[in-house]
């Protein structure tokens, strides 16, 4: 089904069964469908928005493969491959752009030399003037870095709509836009799913609603310790530069304290240390700074962080229209303005809800951001946390479709 015009208030009806019925439109959500119908089987996805306007249509760009480890590193490899193989049919901006990660003090440097050693060709180190040179930056104080080069970045909202129209155009496989799935009733090997504008009776259901999965299932929700993570994003333009469209994803120093690949490294307790000391205010405010070009015009997406009494403040938990937090507005412009050389101007500010969860220690998602659960007859859920949705629901999907039907 076509995305209603906004003048149009026709919308088609429903289909009356499906194999599979899928609950958003999100990347989680698509992915799911198409790796189910690419397997045979019929699918509806149901979205609320008349467009893609969740987390995954407001984020940065950036399918973070290498700084993934374990099991989320291999979702992530079958993920780059997949948004390659898609972009290419679908048609919409995906790129293998790579990934520069910058380090500006000596124990930074530390912990990318031991990512580099372990991942054997897929990281390389690079020197300050290359570092410079290819993240675009100029701090005084960068002491080298490491290239990622089997990072993509893909331009997000372009490609959920394209990857939603691809879906729609196939036979057996429908998308339903503005229409809100209200609840869900167990049959005799089926389930009866009612929403805004209709009822169908599916074999499976698959609720891939990110952040509003408390909505749904607040007690699965809550067993699962999932947690709302609302998190600032800014749109800059640095004037008398111009980033090429094309160029890599670049990281700060303090990714490394949040991406899983590096904590195996001995250096990595040394940048904690620091930064405990001389820029606490980093960590209140969980400032993991990144910056990507936009596709279209250079200007740079920066981000991230979050109101710094997030943490020790629980009533983030469950609000969903936060204040948005100057402070860490500042802190996220601070650290670029350090990081670029010069000072930015902002163009745009956003505040993204995401989810944040402790990894399992047990099960087939161990040490995973994957949440996975059966809360209801013929229901399962499927919510990717800690901002790595995008990195790795395309290989999660083909995991997770093959125990479903
Ligand atoms: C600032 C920020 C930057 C990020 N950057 C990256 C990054 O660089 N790389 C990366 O891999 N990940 C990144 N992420 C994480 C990534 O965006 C998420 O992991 C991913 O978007 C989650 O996808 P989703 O499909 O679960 O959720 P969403 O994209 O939010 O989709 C859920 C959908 O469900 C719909 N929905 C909800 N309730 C209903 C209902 N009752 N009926 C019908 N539809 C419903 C919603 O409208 C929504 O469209 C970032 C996140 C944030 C916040």
């Amino acid at each position: 089904m076509r995305p209603p015009s906004p003048r149009s208030t026709h919308q088609p009806p429903l289909p009356a069964t499906a194999d599979l019925v899928v609950v958003g439109a999100g990347i989680v959500g698509l992915a799911h469908a198409l790796e189910a119908h690419a397997r045979g089987h019929s699918v509806l996805v149901v979205e609320r928005d008349p467009r893609p306007d969740g987390a995954s249509a407001r984020r940065s760009g950036h399918v973070a493969v290498t700084t993934q480890d374990a099991a989320t590193l291999s979702c992530a490899l079958a993920t780059r491959e997949r948004w390659l193989k898609l972009g290419r049919e679908a048609g919409f901006w995906v790129k293998d752009t790579g990934a520069v990660v910058v380090a500006r003090s000596t124990d930074e440097l530390a912990v990318l030399d031991d990512l580099v050693a372990a991942r054997d060709g897929d990281a390389q180190l690079l020197d300050a003037a290359q570092t410079t040179e290819r993240a675009r930056v100029a701090s005084d104080d960068v002491v080298g870095g490491a290239f990622l080069p089997l990072d993509l970045r893909v331009d997000a909202r372009d490609a959920l709509r394209a990857l939603a129209a691809a879906l729609d155009a196939r036979p057996r496989a429908d998308v339903a836009w503005s229409t809100t799935a209200l609840t869900f009733e167990a049959g005799t090997g089926r389930t009866l799913v009612r929403a805004s504008r209709g009822e169908v009776v599916a074999r499976r259901v698959l609720v891939a609603v990110g952040a509003d999965l408390d909505r749904f299932f607040p007690d699965e929700t809550a067993r699962t310790g999932l947690r709302h993570d609302v998190r600032q994003v800014l749109r800059v333009a640095v004037p008398g530069r111009a980033h090429d469209p094309s160029g890599p994803a670049v990281l700060g120093g303090t990714t490394l304290l949040r991406d899983a690949a590096y904590v195996h490294s001995p250096a990595l307790a040394d940048v904690r240390e620091r930064l405990r000391t001389h820029a606490p205010e980093l960590l209140d405010a969980a400032v993991h700074l990144a910056f990507t070009p936009h596709s279209g015009d250079g200007s740079l997406l920066l981000g991230t962080a979050r109101r710094p009494d997030a943490e020790r403040g629980a009533d983030t938990a469950l609000d969903r229209a936060p204040e948005r937090s100057e402070a860490a507005d500042a802190l996220l412009l601070r650290e670029a303005t350090a990081l670029l050389g010069r000072p930015v101007e902002v163009q745009r500010r956003w505040a993204v809800p995401d989810v944040v969860v402790p990894r399992p220690r047990r099960g087939p998602f161990a040490g995973t951001p994957f949440v996975v659960a059966d809360p209801a007859p013929g229901v399962t859920t499927v919510t990717v946390a800690d901002g790595l949705g995008t990195t790795t629901a395309l290989g999660l999907a083909a995991k997770v479709v093959d125990g479903l039907l």
